[in-house]
Parts: structure tokens; sequence; C-alpha cells
């Protein structure tokens, strides 16, 4: 990172693992102009990440959205690695590896301890707590969160989550960063759920408690937030895109953690999980998806 604070110091982006979430961030790093590093462990999963971003822009041709100098000029800025240690000349690496604590620590000491200048370091973590991310660092003034959705090209949020002691300077750099990669960014303290989840997972579960109690079809609640709240989907058709057993873990997680009823999962959940309807990927939840359709019968109508 060059002297000084701000956008102007940021030129490399090495983004740390390139699955779902981390090629779709290499991809909106490159096409704003930033030099990319992506690095991951597995050659296949790399290769998969890449080929990803080409299908992506591809897709963006087709529709008219990008133009064959934008994706050419996109690739050309982005060059994969499986060596972590070439991350280090980075002066922003976002790490987008499994969820868990230990192995994103991990990430952070090597990262740095390659490293021969300062840099920032963001996590795309949806549930840890940046603040114990940030314990590994010699400098968690500059350890922050930066979660994006998926899928990253197209989602316009970046939650951006401070750890108890993320500065100021990085707060800002990083918002800046997030505006050049076309995202709008909140600023979120680090609690369980940060803003998104913490609301998102509330009303999912209100809706699924709505349905037991037998308030309305699963059908009719989606349809009164999508045409009385405008939300582009219902809350109960995106749990099962999102899938069941997937929210089940996160409501377990705040539950525990926010010691809060509204967490609670409620029984209906709990039981579907338990049958094995967990939504799009398994054909059913809330809706039936055989033939790729989600009403053609209405499961828990
Ligand atoms: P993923 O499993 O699709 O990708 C993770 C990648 O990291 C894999 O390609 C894996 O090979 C690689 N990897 C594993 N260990 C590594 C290491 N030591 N160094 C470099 N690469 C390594 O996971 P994902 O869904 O992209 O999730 C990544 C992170 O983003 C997680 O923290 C997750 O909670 C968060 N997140 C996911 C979503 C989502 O919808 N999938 C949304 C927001 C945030």
């Amino acid at each position: 990172m060059k002297r000084g604070s701000g956008l102007e110091t940021i030129e490399t982006i090495a983004v740390i693992g390139a699955g779902t979430m981390g090629h779709g961030i290499a991809q909106v790093a490159g096409a704003a102009g930033f030099r990319v590093i992506l690095s991951d462990v597995d050659r296949e999963c790399l290769s998969r990440g890449i080929r990803s971003i080409e299908k992506n822009l591809a897709k963006g041709i087709q529709l008219g959205k990008v133009t064959e100098e934008d994706c050419e000029r996109t690739l050309q800025q982005i060059r994969g690695t499986t060596v972590l240690k070439e991350c280090a000349v980075a002066d922003l690496v976002i790490e987008a590896a499994p969820e868990t604590l230990d192995l994103k620590r991990d990430i952070l000491r090597q990262v740095e301890a390659a490293s021969d200048h300062p840099f920032i370091f963001a996590s795309n973590t949806s549930s840890l707590s940046i603040t114990d991310i940030a314990k590994a660092s010699r400098e968690p003034q500059q350890v922050i969160g930066m979660h994006f959705f998926n899928p990253v090209h197209i989602m316009k949020l970046v939650e951006i989550v401070l750890g108890q002691e993320t500065s100021d300077e990085t707060l800002q750099t990083v918002s800046a960063v997030g505006r050049r990669l076309r995202k709008e960014p909140i600023v979120v303290k680090d609690v369980p759920g940060f803003a998104s989840s913490r609301l998102g997972v509330a009303l999912g579960l209100e809706a699924m408690r709505m349905v037991e109690q037998g308030v309305a079809s699963a059908h009719d609640i989606d349809t009164a937030m999508e045409l009385g709240y405008n939300h582009p989907m219902g809350p109960l058709k995106l749990t099962d895109l999102v899938g069941l057993d997937v929210r089940l873990n996160i409501a377990e997680y705040l539950y525990r953690e926010l010691e809060s009823e509204t967490f609670r999962p409620p029984e209906l959940l709990r039981l579907m999980v338990r049958e094995g309807k967990l939504g799009k990927k398994t054909g059913e939840g809330f809706y039936d998806w055989h033939n790729d359709k989600e009403n053609v019968r209405r499961a828990h109508s």
C-alpha cells in the first residue's frame, strides 16, 4: 500500500478462494480496473473460478451489458495462482475461503508473514466475528469485513463490518473501493448476523411461523411481501433458494448468540430439514421445484 490513505493507495487486490464468492469478487475488481491476483489452494477450483468469470462476462456480452473490450480488459487484469504467498504484493487482500475461524486466521498470518508492506485484510465472512479474525493480526486496525452477496457481479450491496480495532482510515479506504466496484456500502458493527442476515432471517422465520399457524399459504405470504412491500422475492421463496438447512444453521447460530426468541427455529423448519426438503437443491421446500419451476405444486401452502 502506498503512503497516505484512501482509494489511490489501492492498486492491487488479492482475492483468496476462487469459489462461489471469490471468483465474483475478482471479476468486479478486474472490471473496476484493479490488478487482481486470484488465489486458491486447489488448482481445479481456481480453473473453475476463472471459467465462471469468463462465462459471466460472455453472458454480459449476450445481454448487451458488457462490451467485448470490457471483457478483454477485465480478464487481462486477473491473474490466477495456487501460491498464497503471491498475494503478499497486494494492497488489499479479500479472503473468501471457507467459513472457519482457524482457516481465516491462518490465511491472514501467512499473508502477513510474506508481505513487506502495509495492506488491508478484508474478510467476506457471513457470520464470523471480524474482531476474532483480527486477533491473528499484528495490525488489527487494518482488518475489516467486506461482506458481498451472491452472485457478486449482480448484487449491489456490500456490508462493511467494523472490528473493535478497525481504523477510520481502513473504513474510508474500503468504502471507496466498494463504490469503485459499483457496490453500495453500508457500515455495520461486528455483531452476529450483521445487518442483512439478522433482518432477512427474522423475516423468513416469522413467515414460516405464519405458515405453521395457517395464517396464509406460503405463496400468499410471499405475494404479500412482493406486491405489498415491493420485495423482489418473498421470504419463503428466498429460503428455498438459499437452502432450508443453511437457514436453519444460521437461525440456530443467531438464536444462540443473540438470545432472542425472534431467532428460535420454527418446528416446521426443523421438520422439513429432517425430511430432506431443503428447497430448490432437493426439488422441494416451501414450493415444488421439480422441472425448475417453483410453483407447479405448492408444497406447504
Ligand atoms: P466456496 O466453498 O464456494 O469457495 C471457497 C474456496 O476456497 C474453494 O474454492 C476452496 O478450494 C478455497 N480454499 C480453501 N482453503 C483455502 C486456502 N487455505 N487458501 C485459498 N483458498 C482456499 O465458498 P463460498 O461460498 O465462496 O464462501 C466463501 C466465504 O464467503 C465464506 O466465508 C462464506 O461464509 C462467505 N459468503 C458466502 C456466500 C454465499 O452465498 N456462498 C455469501 C456471502 C458470504
